[in-house]
């Protein structure tokens, strides 16, 4: 008899053989910068929990009271039935932070990116994608049935090559580029990539996950440090990295936002974000600008272990972000490293391939990282017998 699932275990095999097996280490803790691990005491450099707010009491005690007035599930597509008060609190809160016309939310910021771009492009139109670009991308692309022309990282004259010897053989046209680069930490050239945009006539979305909460005046990310909020680009972003909850968003111009409301496929079609977490990221969107210490304390600690880590000699990748990553040379360096880390009681992933082509380890820096923590990574790394 044929086994159908057969091609399973043999991919499974080819996995293990490359050395690109994972596994999933358990918390059995509150999230925060130190947590428990698979049983042990770490200090966690491993969460985009950057300001250390899904661990805050304060978001707690507002998803509980939002779970109390609700209910836990919002029971339907926001179109249908599952549009809360919240939803339009938060999309309002969104727009006055972010500086732009109107937002929507999703239920979680890949959902956000394959909404937008699938609603934005078809199969007559062209996306020019950042080869570093976040899987939740490249899968709107997909399917979007646009063609996909990947650039090189960040390199300008090679996305203008392409666009003048492709843009004109599509009828609509989508750059597509991380603010902040999520596997590197690095920060795209937008106002260079928005005046090609405007060059050959084409939209462009900006993903802000790892740019919101740290990047720009009361953190409203890259888009605003760079005085863009104005121009005609769209920006998408999660509610699950330094908002401490969970969900997506989208902020730009008021007819945009009218147009994805009939057309992002995963908004229309799947339940609206939870009660509990929209409240978790209303007040997390309110703290961030009242408390501009949270950034302030994050951009410390950003520098100092960014000093630190350059001192002992590390080689570290561009960042211009809380991620900071070091290059290890080899998979089977990461790997050992990663195990000898977690050893001296420290969370700091490999990031290998597939995700990214050069492995590396990457350092997460929270708002809430005492000194102590980052002078015992210091310490660590300047003894690790490699
Ligand atoms: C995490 C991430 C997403 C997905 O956001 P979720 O809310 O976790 O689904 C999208 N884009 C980038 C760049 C990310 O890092």
């Amino acid at each position: 008899m044929p086994d159908p699932y057969g091609w399973l275990a043999t991919a499974q095999d080819t996995i293990i053989r490359a050395g690109w097996q994972r596994r999933v280490r358990v918390t059995s803790s509150r999230v925060g910068s130190s947590i428990c691990l698979d049983g042990r005491e770490v200090l966690n450099f491993a969460s985009n929990n950057y300001l250390g707010l899904a661990g805050d009491a304060r978001l707690s005690a507002q998803a509980i009271a939002a779970i109390h007035t609700y209910g836990t599930g919002s029971t339907g597509s926001q179109l249908l039935s599952g549009h809360l008060a919240l939803h339009q609190a938060l999309e309002t809160a969104l727009v006055q932070w972010k500086g732009t016309q109107a937002a929507l939310v999703f239920s979680s910021g890949y959902l956000a990116n394959m909404g937008t771009i699938s609603a934005l492009v078809g199969a007559r139109d062209v996306v020019f994608s950042d080869e570093f670009n976040h899987s939740s991308l490249r899968s709107g692309v997909a399917l979007s049935q646009a063609a996909l022309i990947a650039y090189p990282h960040s390199q300008m004259a090679a996305l203008e090559q392409l666009l003048q010897e492709k843009r004109q053989h599509f009828r609509r046209a989508l750059i597509v580029t991380d603010s902040v680069f999520s596997m590197d930490g690095d920060l795209a050239p937008l106002p260079e990539i928005l005046a090609l945009a405007q060059r050959y006539d084409c939209m462009m979305l900006v993903d802000e996950a790892h740019g919101t909460g740290v990047l720009g005046r009361h953190g409203a990310g890259a888009v605003a440090a760079l005085a863009l909020c104005d121009q005609p680009l769209i920006e998408t972003g999660t509610l699950s990295k330094a908002l401490g909850a969970l969900g997506g968003y989208v902020c730009g111009s008021r007819v945009l936002i009218d147009f994805l409301r009939h057309r992002a496929r995963t908004w229309v079609y799947s339940t609206g974000l939870t009660a509990a977490d929209t409240a978790a990221a209303l007040t997390a969107v309110q703290i961030i600008q009242q408390e501009p210490w949270l950034q302030a304390q994050l951009w410390d600690n950003i520098t100092y272990l960014k000093q630190g880590l350059t001192a002992l000699g590390l080689k570290l990748f561009p960042s211009d972000s809380a991620i900071l990553c070091w290059d290890v040379g080899s998979l089977e360096a990461a790997v050992t490293i990663d195990l000898a880390l977690t050893q001296a009681g420290i969370f700091a992933p490999a990031i290998r391939p597939p995700t990214v082509a050069t492995s590396r380890i990457r350092f997460s820096v929270m708002a809430t990282h005492e000194r102590w923590m980052l002078d015992y990574l210091l310490e660590t790394l300047a003894h690790l017998q490699l």
